[in-house]
Order: C-alpha cells, then structure tokens, then sequence
C-alpha cells in the first residue's frame, strides 16, 4: 500500500479501530469520518474533517452502527471488539452522578485517580474521562503528576489543567491555557523523592485553594488524577501519598491485583471506592527509546509549537542578571536550592521560570510562568542565551534547574 492510498472502513457498532502510526518515521496518517458518529478517546470526530495524527498509537470507536472512516496513509491498524469503553461509560455515569450530588450539595466533587503499571491505559483513561466530562460542561481538573510522561505543559513536570473542552484530536497533549505546574525538573521520581512529594503538595495546595474559590463547576466537577507507572516499593509509597495528598475518594487501579488488593484493604473500609479494572488489550508497550523520543518531542512542541510553525525567541542575558538555582540531592531535611555560575553544565538544560519569586525560599513552592532552553552559555563575555517562547522581561530572574535537558 503506497503512503497516499485512500482506503474505506466500516466500523461496527460497539467496535475500535486501532491503529499504530510509528515513530521514525515520516508517515503520518489522515482519518476522517464519512457517515455515523464515532469518537477519539472521548473527543467527537466531525464528519468529513481529515484528523492527522504523526507518531501515535490510538483507536477510534463508535457506539452505533453505521460508522464509515476513510484513511489517507499506511500504518498498521486493525478493528477490534475487546474495547473497555462500556466498562469506561459505566464510571462515567457514577461521576456524573457524583458531580450533580456535588453540586446540589455545595461540596468538593469526585476525586478520582488512575494507578497501574507503566503501560497500563492510565494516561487514555483519564483522557476519555476528562473528554467525556467535557462534553457534559463538567469543568474536571486534570492532574498530571507522572513525570516520566507528563502532558500538560513539559515532562519532568508535576501540573493540572482545568478541561472546559475535549481534547483536539490528533494531538496527544492537553492544549493547556494556565496550568499550574510545579518544577520538578527529572523524569523519574526516583531522582528526588522529598522534592517530588513537596511538588505534589504545593500542586494539591494550589487545587484545593482553586476549588474552595469556585462553588460551581469546577468544585463539584472534581479532579482526574494521572500517575506513574512506579507502582513498587518507594514507588507505591508515592501512590498512598499522592492518594492522601489529593484526597482521593474513587481509586481506578488497572492491570495490576496486587495492587487493588493492597489499596483496597488499605482504603476500602476508609469509604474510598477502589475499583479494579483489566488493561485494554489495544494498550501498546512502549519501551525506553520510545519514551525517550516522546519526552523529546513535547519539549520540542513547547517551543516550536504542536504543527512546529513557530521559532522560540532567542534571548541573551548577562550572568548578572539571572540567578540560576540548582536542586540538589535532597537531604532528610528536604530539599536544597544551590545558586551556580553559569557554565558548560547549564548548556542544553530546561529551566523553569518562577512567577512572583522574591526570594529563594518560595521559589520552588511557586507555580511555574514557563521555561527556558539554555542554546548557548559564553563564559568570557559573562552571557547565556536562552529559546524561550515568550521575547521576555521574565517574571522572576530565579530559574530553576535539575537535570531535565533537551537534546535534539
Ligand atoms: P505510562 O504510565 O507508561 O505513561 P499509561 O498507563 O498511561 O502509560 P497510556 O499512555 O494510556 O498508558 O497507553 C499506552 C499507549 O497505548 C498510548 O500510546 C495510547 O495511545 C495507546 N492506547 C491506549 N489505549 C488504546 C487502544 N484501545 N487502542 C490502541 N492504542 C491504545
């Protein structure tokens, strides 16, 4: 089948059409829907409007008969009938119930959080939870605290996002209008566990504060709640603090027994709904590389744009003028913020840029304005050069860095 070939397909009622359209590739495929109704992990495909998607494993579903796609590319796909989404619909209903309570109530809605290993569905779950919430004119906070994989503003992140609006389809990330979003600054939360759970706390803080404001929707509408795939050991521990952090009363726990057997023994009599789901078998494994690659590619968004039409601003900065602060290895007593000169060691780096900083204290606890590429650090003539999207004044002159760098 040559790139450009058209080819038509019926979809059956209740069926998903999966498809895989590989990394490294210059194939991008274009899908678009020419009779029935039919639906992107939540988000209604118009009809007749081609959908674009570059590096991307999904499936399109319809609930009723009479669904006809026409496809522009080649790439695997395949139809199948083991689709969760009736299981999926089902939660659905409990929330929306759970958000009208709120809301008649005056109270806090559901908080709900998805927990498995990597690979399990997590991300695609609280899409199409947020998607379908969305379409009901909820106003859901997402929350997206796996680091590894972070898609509200840049990976190595901790953010949330209210979803007033499905996402667009043929793009994986949230189209994020003010995020809050906490530095953390590594992929892993491995890297800095203390510095980690104090991200997650301010990013709670700050939700809960933007709940408390808000007697309508987004109060009752509740918070999605995506995490890492780390669910052993210290990995698990993460996932109870995170839980109680957010304070979760519905726990989605995918692909994993053991793990809904521990959280529900654990929660269960708490009054939390612990509910344990299998993994879809349309979830693709994606190993390092390709995770690498992904991580690349939304930094690279961030600064370029989703269709990369735009070029970042270049901006230079004498070293006086900037104060650079480091995390460092986190001792028993939390974190430590190290002022550094700039050197070879800050080239490639992504720091963040606080808002409001006035001083090291609060920088850290304080919600992100955006970030910086550091393209170029010219120690002779005491100058760095930054990309970022916006031409500046910045906010704040604290940057902060980990070890999150961009290498493209
Ligand atoms: P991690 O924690 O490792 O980031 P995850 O548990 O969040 O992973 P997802 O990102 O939701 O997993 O899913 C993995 C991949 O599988 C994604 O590329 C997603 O688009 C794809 N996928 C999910 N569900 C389906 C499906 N039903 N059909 C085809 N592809 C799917």
């Amino acid at each position: 089948m040559s790139d450009e070939s058209k080819i038509k397909i019926e979809l059956p009622k209740e069926h998903e059409f999966r498809f895989d359209v590989p990394q490294n590739s210059t194939i991008s495929l274009k899908q678009q829907l020419v009779e029935g109704t039919a639906e992107y992990f939540g988000t209604e495909l118009a009809l007749g409007v081609a959908y674009q998607f570059d590096n991307e494993k999904g499936a399109i579903f319809t609930w009723y008969p009479g669904c006809v796609l026409e496809l522009v590319g080649n790439c695997k796909h395949y139809i199948s009938s083991e689709t969760m989404m009736k299981e999926y619909l089902n939660i659905h209903n409990i929330l929306q119930q759970n958000r009208t309570t709120a809301l008649n109530e005056k109270k806090r809605g559901p908080r709900v959080m998805m927990v498995g290993p990597t690979d399990a569905g997590k991300s695609t779950l609280s899409r199409i939870l947020c998607n379908w919430a969305a379409r009901r004119g909820s106003q859901t906070i997402f929350v997206d605290v796996d680091v590894g994989q972070g898609s509200i503003t840049i990976p190595g992140m901790v953010a949330a996002q209210e979803m007033t609006q499905p996402t667009p389809i043929g793009r994986v990330e949230y189209t994020a209008s003010n995020p809050l979003s906490y530095f953390y600054g590594a992929v892993t939360p491995s890297e800095n566990i203390p510095l980690y759970k104090n991200q997650v706390e301010n990013l709670a803080r700050d939700i809960d504060a933007r709940c408390d404001d808000n007697e309508g929707a987004v109060r009752s509408s509740g918070l999605i709640v995506n995490t890492c795939g780390w669910v052993e050991g210290p990995g698990y521990q993460l996932i109870l603090h995170a839980i109680d952090t957010f304070k979760c009363d519905i726990l989605l726990v995918i692909g994993h027994p053991q793990v809904y057997e521990d959280l529900n023994r654990t929660y269960g009599s708490r009054g939390v709904n612990v509910i344990q789901l299998p993994r879809s078998s349309g979830v693709s494994k994606r190993d390092q590389g390709y995770r690498r690659k992904a991580r690349t590619e939304k930094i690279k968004h961030y600064f370029h744009g989703l269709s990369e039409d735009l070029t970042p601003h270049t901006v230079t900065l004498d070293f006086k003028d900037v104060v650079i602060l480091k995390v460092t290895p986190s001792t028993q007593k939390g974190t430590r913020l190290m002022e550094i000169t700039p050197s070879g060691e800050v080239t490639h780096c992504i720091l963040g840029v606080t808002y409001h900083a006035t001083s090291m204290e609060n920088v850290l606890s304080n919600n992100l304005a955006g970030f910086l590429y550091v393209s170029e650090v010219n120690v002779e003539k005491q100058k760095i050069t930054f990309s970022s999207p916006s031409p500046g004044p910045f906010p704040s002159s604290y940057l902060l860095m980990n070890s999150l760098r961009w290498l493209k």
